[in-house]
């Protein structure tokens, strides 16, 4: 296992691992939640709390007959108060009790890299909450670990939680992500920063990792996410295996995923489209990656940056028309108070889609939006593709891959559905 000497000053630097415990109490409902296994909980539910505490305490959490009931970790600057790493049981939360976590994550993907498969070196590792491990994300991309925190209370472990992830999961370089509330509020980061690389060689480019045997690159210090979408890696092999012979339009397509997957599957043409030109050019990139793939090469790909709405509205009233069209939007609902006008988004979407797919096409349609249900989405997509005269008959309704369990509604945030029209 490395120590914490192998790891940067940067990261010895930082105050080590706080033995400080609170100990809370909480509000009768909020011990039912803990009890059923929810890993949050609110400053509101908490009744007493025997110190001020700062972010990375651990807050021991007793019931009203004054027995342990959950161990989690304090965070003074966020709503979820405490993210719950142990119920039931207590547990002295050392290196030994992260690296059984890791080791868990690690078993449940182990799936992804079995030798009759094809390669896939990127994945989530860890998925926080639904791995144990709330508020923090571990992806792979080859031999770079990606941690993103969301949550400044990670910070003061990391010099026990770091090492403890490389026994796990050996890696050449380890990258740090923090989420935006940590960069806007620095007080507690101990001098680290986003993108900072913690441990391993700098950077001088983005990583190229496989992914069912593609090769796509990432940059992990400043593209979105961690660097690329993982968790659509299922439902771009199912589109690929959908795309023979077919003109094939990935609206969204961020470094495009799904476009070099379709041209894999056999695509004539694929044509991408997304707002950001640096997408876009890493979107080319991917498919010089895929050059020695036959059929990639046979494919013509057509890069288009701009906005979605315009560019389908345009190719509509051009008389544009494709095989297999691709949706996979950004988040369209970050509140509740959002949720209807996203699903009015989701509903005009559905129709530009339809707009430019050719009769008996196969249309593909994602939301990542946590807020809007399943159903709500499924329903909302039905509902606009039969208002449009194209009622959908669906193929199939997918939801999260192994890599992303989901395993409280809160966490649970992508669908899509595949359905020909
Ligand atoms: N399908 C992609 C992920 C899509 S993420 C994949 O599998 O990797 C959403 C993408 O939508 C981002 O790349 C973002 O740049 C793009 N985007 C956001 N708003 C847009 C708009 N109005 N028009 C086109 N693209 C947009």
């Amino acid at each position: 296992m490395p120590s914490t000497a192998d790891l940067p000053s940067s990261l010895s630097a930082i105050v080590p691992l706080s033995p400080r415990r609170l100990r809370l109490r909480v509000v009768p409902p909020a011990e039912r939640q803990l009890r059923d296994g929810h890993p949050w909980l609110y400053d509101s539910s908490i009744t007493e709390v025997d110190g001020e505490g700062v972010p990375g305490d651990f807050a021991v959490v007793f019931d009203r007959k004054n027995r342990f009931l959950s161990i989690g970790l304090f965070d003074p600057t966020s709503p979820i108060r405490v993210r719950m790493l142990q119920t039931g049981k207590p547990a002295t939360i050392d290196g030994a009790w992260f690296a059984s976590r890791f080791g868990e994550a690690a078993s449940l993907r182990a799936a992804l890299s079995e030798p009759d498969r094809p390669a896939t070196d990127g994945y989530r590792l860890v998925n926080g909450e639904s791995d144990g491990l709330p508020g923090l994300i571990v992806d792979r991309y080859a031999d770079t670990l990606v941690a993103k925190l969301y949550t400044p209370a990670w910070i003061p472990h990391l010099p026990v939680v770091l090492p403890a992830l490389l026994a796990v999961q050996p890696a050449r370089r380890l990258v740090l992500r923090l989420n935006r509330a940590m960069v806007r509020e620095p007080a507690h980061l101990q001098g680290l920063r986003d993108g900072q690389i913690l441990f391993g060689p700098p950077l001088d480019g983005p990583v190229v990792f496989s992914e069912n045997g593609l090769l796509f690159e990432a940059d992990p210090v400043a593209g979105q996410k961690t660097g690329f979408f993982l968790d659509q890696r299922d439902n771009r092999a199912k589109v690929e295996a959908l795309s023979r012979g077919r003109e094939v339009l990935n609206v969204f397509s961020y470094t495009g995923g799904f476009s070099v997957y379709a041209a894999r599957g056999g695509a004539r043409s694929v044509t991408s489209v997304d707002l950001s030109a640096p997408a876009m050019a890493g979107c080319e990139r991917n498919f010089t990656l895929n050059m020695g793939v036959p059929r990639v090469r046979a494919c013509s790909h057509h890069p288009v940056v701009g906005d979605a709405f315009q560019v389908l509205s345009e190719m509509a009233r051009a008389g544009r028309r494709f095989g297999l069209v691709v949706l996979d939007p950004p988040m369209f609902a970050q509140s509740k108070a959002q949720v209807e006008s996203a699903l009015q988004a989701y509903k005009r979407l559905t129709q530009m889609g339809l707009a430019v797919l050719e009769s008996g096409g196969t249309l593909v349609q994602a939301s990542c939006s946590a807020r809007v249900s399943a159903e709500d989405f499924f329903t909302t997509v039905e509902d606009a593709a039969r208002q449009f005269g194209r009622p959908l008959s669906e193929i199939q309704c997918t939801a999260h891959a192994i890599d992303h369990p989901a395993r409280f509604l809160e966490s649970s945030y992508l669908k899509c559905l595949f359905a020909t029209a």
